[in-house]
């Protein structure tokens, strides 16, 4: 049996670079590799802003669309939309019958976004329960391993217990799903914090050169550079340690190192190094981008959800049938 392989990600929207090197690079490797089960994970979405889900609709379909304009290939990958599969809510009503409410209290994000986003009211049983909605979408499809990075990893043993629980009590149907490390590099924003559509500091795919241009040449570098003339230090600098090593080559950011220490390179010069790799990267995913309209996202979710449907109303089925005995 092919080895099945499932991620989600919420609709955020226009994808930027930290989404494509933390999730959608992966993605792209993985669809040559397995059985790819890639969603929209809409529910998951409304778990934090289930007061503003107007953008949701609009969001899926940019997101989507970038997606396809990265090479993600709706022919040989399932593309679907979690809110359009209901045996997902279906599965994941069951399951929390069987979750114990302290292994969802003891999330180490369920504290921390309480914690981080205080603007929001989290303190919803949705909130606490997305671990088990989680865990209804991996075990849906019977997944053999779950690509997270390190900060996800609790969540997958979560699914595991879940797994354990259910085929312990009713019948084996679930494999219990590897957590599929990936190396994630942190990819921070123009302002030198992690790169996020909401703290406005994002290079989208979809920017025209000028866009990226203008928003790289004034990203935060080593504050000690402040005249041209004044030495830094390339390990204090967040566009050295994160674009610049993942875009430049080994020789490139030696020289930068030794330009930068000895303040004989600016770092607009040393900047240019890495905005021209951008630039030649991104550059045909937004030809692509250009030539997709928004019906092409529609009709790969139409037909993701087919598969999916497919393959979750089979799980079901065995489910239903193995209370029931
Ligand atoms: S010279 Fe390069 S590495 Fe040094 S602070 Fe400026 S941009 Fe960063």
């Amino acid at each position: 049996m092919d080895q099945v392989v499932v991620s989600g990600a919420r609709p955020t929207g226009r994808q930027h670079l930290g989404n494509y090197h933390g999730a959608l690079k992966n993605w792209l490797r993985l669809q040559n590799e397995r059985r790819c089960f890639f969603f929209v994970a809409d529910w998951h979405a409304l778990t934090t802003d289930w007061a503003s889900p107007g953008a949701l609709e609009e969001n899926t379909t940019e997101m989507v669309l970038d997606w396809l304009a990265v090479g993600l290939d709706p022919e040989r990958v399932t593309v679907f939309r979690q809110s359009a599969i209901k045996e997902h809510a279906e599965l994941y009503l069951l399951l929390g019958m069987l979750t114990p409410v302290p292994w969802l209290e003891r999330n180490p994000t369920y504290k921390e976004q309480r914690e981080q986003l205080q603007n929001r009211d989290l303190s919803t049983y949705g909130f606490l329960g997305y671990p088990v909605l989680q865990a209804a979408d991996v075990l849906m499809y019977k997944a053999w391993a779950v690509p997270v990075g390190i900060d996800q990893a609790p969540h997958i043993e979560l699914t595991r217990e879940i797994a354990r629980r259910f085929n312990a009590t009713y019948r084996p149907i679930f494999p219990e799903p590897e957590t599929l490390l990936t190396d994630t590099p942190k990819i921070l924003g123009t302002d030198g914090r992690k790169m996020s559509k909401s703290y406005n500091n994002a290079v989208y795919l979809t920017d025209t050169p000028a866009e990226i241009e203008a928003k790289l040449s004034r990203m935060i570098t080593d504050p000690r550079r402040a005249r041209r003339t004044d030495p830094g230090e390339p390990t204090a600098c967040p566009a050295y340690m994160s674009l610049h090593r993942i875009y430049d080559t080994p020789e490139e950011l030696r020289y930068q190192e030794e330009g930068c220490r000895t303040a004989s390179i600016g770092c607009l010069e040393c900047k240019q190094i890495m905005i021209r790799h951008v630039q030649a990267e991104l550059e045909p995913i937004r030809a692509r981008r250009a030539r997709l309209k928004p019906a092409d996202a529609r009709a790969a979710l139409e037909a993701g959800n087919a598969r999916a449907r497919v393959v979750a109303e089979r799980t079901m089925a065995e489910v239903r049938e193995a209370m029931a005995s």
